[in-house]
């Protein structure tokens, strides 16, 4: 059977609910003593990808698209943001 020219085409492959995402966790990331955040939001708007939500007082960092820049580290007024390698928690 003679072959289409579609049929040299690759289709587009299905792209990632969230392209954003990574497929494994960092070796490093922030993470937040949740004990001692103000829930000012002060970091909020310096993570270069969006991953830092803010809860009801606090903020939480989604470890699928942190990228441990630690821009949020230096940012947080009151250090309760700090550098951790993911494999301790
Ligand atoms: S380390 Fe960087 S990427 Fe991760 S939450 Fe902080 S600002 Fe965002
Ligand atoms: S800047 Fe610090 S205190 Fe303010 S919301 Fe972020 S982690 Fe919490």
């Amino acid at each position: 059977m003679a072959k289409k020219a579609s049929d040299h085409f690759k289709g587009i492959p299905d792209l990632p609910d969230d392209p954003r995402a990574k497929k494994s966790r960092p070796k490093i990331m922030a993470v937040v003593d949740e004990d001692n955040c103000t829930g000012c939001q002060a970091c909020v708007p310096f993570c270069p990808v969006d991953c830092i939500e803010v809860m009801e007082s606090i903020i939480e960092i989604d470890d699928g698209i942190c990228i441990d820049c630690d821009l949020c580290v230096f940012i947080c007024p009151i250090d309760v943001l700090s550098s951790v390698a993911t494999a301790t928690i």
